[in-house]
């Protein structure tokens, strides 16, 4: 790892893959324009530096490890309440990232700043100050939920929060086009500790050196700006993160990845492939399993579906899949546990992305043109949907109550089969806007500039 004298920042992501990946891509862009970069990683979901090359990764180790470990409980760790999980994360390594940062800083060379995950929280301001490093943040999702949890207390105020289901159809006056249903919250036996995560996301923002966006003007101007006047910090919207690609350092690449895009996607008409994935996190009950499992056959277009293990509750992978049917399916669809989702949204032979509308994946499929079936599951990705489909319009939604083999066949005529009322027109038109932004006149370049001044400006 060279280091590169002066010019080193500090970065701590949230450990999971939908906050980690967008942060090793800005350590990407950082690492292109001549800093170092040094990743303090809690020990919890500890990636593979292998993958990251040009990174130096530290490992931040808790304190109770080796004694019994709060965060492996199964109720925690499988992802079920994911707003106690990261209450726990918060607890756990609050104390060793600080010894972590001052050891890093008394390492010698400059510092020039600590990036941390929004989501971190007013804690890292803390520890940051009084190792006397500045601190920005890194907001992994959008503007547009941002500025919905920001308005949580006003929410709650005007009892939109907690939802109440008589009122799910209902619009959010204060928020529009978002209905009571779209608000992003997530199923947690704490509700109180969710208020608390947001309100402490949203103060940690406040109180930063600057927020950096995994998004671009043209896409999210009104709620950028929104954000920006509430925050009242430094801000650079520079995404997205994935398309500075001259900005990147190669990743290495996964065999198996190479493996289904050669010998699979390669051999299929252009715009015929369906991609379903629902993320790092989401998980869907056996019965929904099976029935986009048979709209998927039902449909007869060739699929690639993403099924991480543990991810239909209670089974292992595919066995509930019913006998014969893989065999039956032959060539025409493709599981796979995980994939190189970059690669397959650019890959000309997808036609359509059947989306839990995580933020990542919305703005690669945004990058791609590739219009989405949106079926969101928790926090943000209601949010998302709704811009996607009413805002943006290159989408349609599939709720997850309307998960029937026949919702779902229509669903993807309508994608596919340029029923769509211009939704691919609309996607390419949108790709071309995200492109323009990464042009050399473009918006993210723009700031991406700025963000550069601003941080080696913290050294004088
Ligand atoms: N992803 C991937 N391969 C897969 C599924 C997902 O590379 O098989 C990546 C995807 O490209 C995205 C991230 O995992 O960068 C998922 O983030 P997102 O915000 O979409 O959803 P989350 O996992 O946070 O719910």
């Amino acid at each position: 790892m060279e280091e590169r004298k002066g010019r080193r920042i500090i970065m701590f992501p949230l450990p999971f893959t939908g906050h980690f990946n967008p942060m090793m891509e800005l350590a990407g862009i950082f690492h292109h324009r001549g800093f170092s970069v040094t990743i303090l990683h809690t020990s919890f979901n500890f990636p593979d530096p292998s993958r990251h090359p040009h990174f130096t990764f530290r490992t931040i180790t808790h304190e109770n490890e080796g004694e019994e470990d709060p965060l492996s409980q199964s109720e925690t760790s499988s992802g079920k309440d994911l707003v106690v999980l990261i209450s726990l994360l918060k607890q756990c390594y609050t104390e060793p990232f600080r010894q972590s940062l001052a050891a890093e800083v008394a390492g010698g060379g400059t510092v020039c700043c600590l990036i941390s995950d929004a989501l971190w929280g007013r804690n890292t301001e803390v520890v940051a100050e009084e190792v006397g490093v500045r601190r920005m943040v890194l907001r992994t999702g959008g503007a547009v939920s941002f500025c919905a949890y920001a308005a949580f207390p006003l929410l709650r105020d005007k009892g939109y929060l907690p939802i109440q289901d008589s009122r799910l159809d209902e619009l959010v006056t204060e928020l529009p086009p978002l209905k009571v249903k779209d608000l992003p919250v997530i199923e947690t036996k704490e509700p109180e500790e969710l208020y608390r995560v947001v309100n402490d996301m949203v103060e940690g923002a406040k109180s930063s050196s600057g927020v950096i966006w995994n998004s671009f003007e043209d896409l999210e101007r009104l709620s950028l700006m929104d954000s920006r006047s509430k925050l009242q910090v430094p801000f650079f919207p520079i995404g997205p993160f994935h398309k500075h690609c001259n900005d990147l350092p190669p990743k290495t690449k996964n065999k198996d990845d190479d493996e289904i895009l050669t010998d699979w996607l390669d051999k299929e008409d252009p715009q015929s492939v369906v991609y379903v994935s629902f993320g790092s996190l989401a998980a869907i009950e056996e019965k929904e399993f099976l029935e986009i499992a048979w709209g998927l056959k039902n449909s007869e277009r060739p699929f690639l579906w993403v099924v991480r293990p543990g991810m239909v509750r209670g089974t292992g992978w595919l066995e509930s899949l019913p006998c014969g049917f893989l065999e039956n399916i032959g060539h025409k669809g493709k599981f796979v546990k995980w994939v190189n989702q970059l690669e397959v949204l650019a890959h000309p032979a997808v036609g359509a992305f059947w989306t839990h509308c995580g933020w990542n994946s919305t703005i690669e499929s945004i990058c791609e043109g590739v219009p989405m079936i949106c079926t969101p599951c928790f926090s943000d990705q209601h949010v998302n949907a709704r811009y996607i489909v009413d805002v943006w319009r290159v989408g349609m939604v599939l709720e997850r109550s309307k998960i029937e083999r026949k919702e779902i066949e229509n669903a993807l005529r309508i994608v596919m089969m340029e029923k769509g009322d211009g939704l691919r027109e609309r996607s390419l038109k949108l790709k071309e806007r995200a492109d323009f932004c990464l042009s050399k006149d473009g918006s993210s370049s723009k700031y991406l500039d700025e963000l550069v001044s601003h941080v080696l400006s913290f050294d004088s």
